[in-house]
C-alpha cells in the first residue's frame, strides 16, 4: 500500500498516520519473513532512535484493528505480522518458525458459501503447520552423518 493510500485508510479507521507508524508499516511491507514486534523494533530503531518497543506494539495493534496488516500466527508466544492483506495462506515451520506465503487462488466461492445469504467474510485465515524444506534438509543431512 502506497503512503497516500495508507494515510487515507488510516484516516478512514480514525487513526493518525504518524512518521513512526509509517516507518513501521514500510518496514513490514518491505519484508516477507512475517516478523514479530521485536524484529520490527530492531529494524526501525536505527532510523528512529527514540522509538520504543511499546510504540511498535501499539502501532501493530492499531494497524491490525484498522485491517491494514494481518496478525498471521502466534509462534512461541509472539504474534507475527504481514502487510499483505490480499487473500493468501501461510505455511509455518514448527521447527524454526519460518512463515512462507502460499498462493491459494480465488476462494471467493468458498467465502460466499461460508457466509451464506446475508453474511460477509471479512478475512480468511488459512495456516498450514509442519516442517519446512530447510529444516527437513538439515534433518536428512544429520541422519546421513550418523
Ligand atoms: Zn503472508
Amino acid at each position: 500500500m502506497k503512503p497516500g493510500k495508507l494515510r487515507a485508510a488510516c484516516h478512514a479507521a480514525g487513526m493518525r498516520l504518524t512518521r513512526q507508524r509509517l516507518a513501521i508499516y514500510k518496514e513490514l511491507a518491505g519484508r516477507h519473513d512475517h516478523p514479530n514486534v521485536e524484529r520490527l523494533y530492531r529494524a526501525v530503531k536505527p532510523r528512529i532512535p527514540h522509538i520504543s518497543l511499546f510504540t511498535v506494539y501499539r502501532t501493530m495493534n492499531a494497524l491490525e484493528s484498522a485491517g491494514l496488516v494481518w496478525r498471521v500466527a502466534t509462534w512461541k508466544g509472539q504474534a507475527r505480522y504481514d502487510a499483505n492483506v490480499e487473500t493468501h495462506a501461510h505455511f509455518l515451520c514448527e521447527k524454526c518458525g519460518r512463515i512462507h506465503d502460499i498462493e491459494v487462488g480465488d476462494l471467493s466461492d468458498l467465502c460466499r458459501r461460508v457466509a451464506g445469504d446475508k453474511g460477509t467474510v471479512r478475512r480468511l485465515d488459512l495456516m498450514f503447520y509442519g516442517e519446512g524444506p530447510m529444516c527437513r534438509g538439515e534433518h536428512a543431512q544429520g541422519a546421513q552423518a550418523k
